[in-house]
């Protein structure tokens, strides 16, 4: 009874968001890894599309990584959420609206949900449904990247690379960290 109760406090939604290189992974899984050390039940996935270094881990760009479930869409989590205390979600902004409902069930439940995503697209525009997820959580974190031209804070992923799809998974050739000023040239 007192544990359902503490739990139940626990329930709540951190977002990490930022441009690409802002380190959203890295700070994913510290607080992931901070939580394992306290012995709590956690997990962490991402979306099917996103296997660029690893489909069985989540790798950030310097290689630390953590062990996680590859889903295809958001409802999934659900299915093996059961004990769970704290559950990560990499790369968000691949999954479409349901995921604002899932989290909310989640966090409703007494789950820590720390979800890290892109919040703009390579056109500097709002990438759903993060915009949807950053009004109901409780915490967010904006992280931000050194812009590679100027040194600037960064807020945006510049694409170097001409082509016109949304979704194009970024390693250091097809993107970089530009600040507002360099972004728009
Ligand atoms: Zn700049």
């Amino acid at each position: 009874m007192f544990l359902e109760k503490s739990k139940e406090k626990r329930g709540s939604i951190e977002v990490i968001c930022g441009s690409m290189f802002s380190g959203k992974t890295e700070e994913l899984i510290r607080r992931l890894r901070r939580s394992e050390i306290a012995k709590q039940k956690v997990v962490i996935c991402k979306p099917s599309i996103e296997n660029r270094y690893d489909s069985e881990k989540v790798v950030s760009h310097n290689q630390i990584s953590i062990d996680c479930k590859t889903i295809s869409k958001a409802s999934e989590i659900l299915t093996f959420s059961e004990g769970v205390e704290v559950l990560g979600i990499d790369e968000a902004q691949f999954f479409d609206t349901e995921l604002v409902d899932v989290c909310n069930e989640l966090a409703n439940n007494g789950v820590r949900v720390i979800i890290a995503a892109l919040d703009m697209d390579y056109e500097g525009q709002p990438f759903e449904p993060i915009p949807q997820l950053l009004s109901v959580a409780d915490e967010v974190t904006k992280v931000r990247a050194i812009c590679i031209q100027c040194g600037n804070l960064a807020n945006y992923s510049y694409r170097i690379v001409e082509k016109n799809e949304r979704i194009l998974l970024g390693e250091k050739n097809e993107y970089e960290a530009r600040c507002r000023n360099c972004f728009k040239k």
